[in-house]
């Protein structure tokens, strides 16, 4: 499968892991626009956000869960942070592999767009 994200869950591309389990793997960005910016993944691969299937929904609740849990180990739970799921080309997605932002540790914008 040529995924990056894919190759990350299969540990072929290296990558900072901050928590996995059998679902979701979390990871830092590697090219971050916030002090924290992690990525939280399905280890399976769903293209986009639009690909997700009723039965695979509650996938969306565990990666919110696990972006919850990591902005308390960060420190950022009470000073806030955004969580972002980009689909598709004019959404913004450019890794075609189901992901979420969590994004914090400074004032972000409060335009949408
Ligand atoms: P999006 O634009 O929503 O598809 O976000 C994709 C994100 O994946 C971007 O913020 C990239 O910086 C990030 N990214 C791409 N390749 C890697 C990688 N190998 N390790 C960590 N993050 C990555
Ligand atoms: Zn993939």
């Amino acid at each position: 499968m040529d995924c990056v994200f894919c190759k990350i869950v299969a540990g072929e591309i290296p990558s900072h892991i901050l928590y996995q389990d059998e679902e979701v793997i979390a990871f830092r960005n590697i090219n971050p626009v916030a002090p924290i910016h992690l990525l939280i993944i399905p280890r399976k691969h769903i293209s986009s956000l639009v690909q997700l299937s009723e039965a695979e929904s509650s996938l969306i609740g565990k990666m919110v869960n696990t972006a919850n849990q990591l902005a308390k180990e960060a420190s950022i739970a009470e000073s806030g942070y955004r969580l972002v799921i980009n689909c598709g080309a004019q959404g913004g997605q450019s890794v075609p592999h189901l992901h979420l932002h969590l994004l914090g540790g400074r004032w972000l914008s409060t335009a949408l767009g």
